[in-house]
């Protein structure tokens, strides 16, 4: 059985690409078979991965609107997990599906596809672009739960909301079975109250589970992209990578219940 989690959050810098490929690792890790989705035409993920997007000559676009089998594109990477990756070329996707019959359905069938060619994932995890756009709203459609990554800093909670909106949307219309599995604290710095504060009154005010530990703010996860592996190979005996790593086997017993 695959489980398919999409990390979203319409703000961007809230951590969700470094939570995919950190999560994805921690998962693969503890032998797991993972697929990482890029949907970001930044490609901040497949970057992130040691993949350069600029050599690349198909990617999740061409699988999501012309057709290409995804296991022509899928790539292995170094951290242990398979990757879908994006290029620039995915900023022409929400254009090149707005027009499209079943578009919200489209990444659902590019994965129930993979599925029926015997590419049994454990995980798959959907790396949103910083929207509440097409890719989104597809992204959402062929997940099963919704983690959303939090940066407690800030006035954080206010896109909450209408991220929450979308989900109900979702359900309504696309993905009856999608579930709010709940927020990922990141760049935590548990040394001020304010944090704690912020965290409270959004579990509180949205009714959101929130997952533990959080994941502190550390300057190694600034390192880990350009080296091309995720921090937990970076950094393995880090705090963020413990905690990514703990959050990882929460997943695993959500995904049981
Ligand atoms: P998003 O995908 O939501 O836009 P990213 O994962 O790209 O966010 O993270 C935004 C920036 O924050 C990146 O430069 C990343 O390296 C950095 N970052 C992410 N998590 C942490 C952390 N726990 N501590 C310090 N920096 C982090
Ligand atoms: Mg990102």
């Amino acid at each position: 059985m695959t489980t398919t989690l999409a990390i979203a959050n319409q703000k961007g810098g809230v951590a969700k690409t470094t939570t995919v490929a950190s999560l994805g690792a921690a998962l693969a890790e503890a032998g797991h078979k993972v697929l990482l989705v890029d949907l970001d035409p930044q490609a901040c993920l497949t970057f992130s991965l040691g993949i350069d997007p600029e050599d690349l000559d198909a990617s999740v676009h061409h699988v999501l609107t012309k057709g290409l089998d995804a296991r022509e594109v899928i790539i292995e990477t170094e951290d242990g997990v398979d990757l879908l990756p994006a290029t620039i070329e995915l900023a022409r996707a929400e254009a090149d599906l707005l027009t499209r019959t079943g578009r919200e359905q489209v990444l659902k069938g590019v994965l129930e596809d993979l599925a029926e060619a015997g590419e049994a994932y454990d995980w798959v995890l959907l790396d949103c672009p910083p929207s509440l756009g097409v890719l989104t709203v597809a992204a959402l459609t062929a997940a099963r739960g919704v983690l959303v990554p939090l940066q407690c800093e800030t006035l954080s909670h206010r896109g909450v909301g209408q991220l929450l909106d979308t989900v109900h949307d979702v359900r309504r219309f696309t993905n009856r079975r999608l579930e709010v599995w709940g927020v990922l604290p990141t760049l935590y710095d548990g040394r001020t109250n304010h944090a704690r504060k912020v965290l409270d009154t959004i579990s509180e005010v949205y009714e959101l589970d929130v997952f533990e530990p959080p994941i502190p703010k550390t300057i190694k996860f600034a390192e880990a992209p350009a080296a091309g592996r995720s921090i937990l190979a970076t950094s393995r005996t880090s705090k963020g990578a413990a905690a990514y790593r703990e959050v990882a086997g929460k997943l695993v017993e959500r995904a049981a219940r």
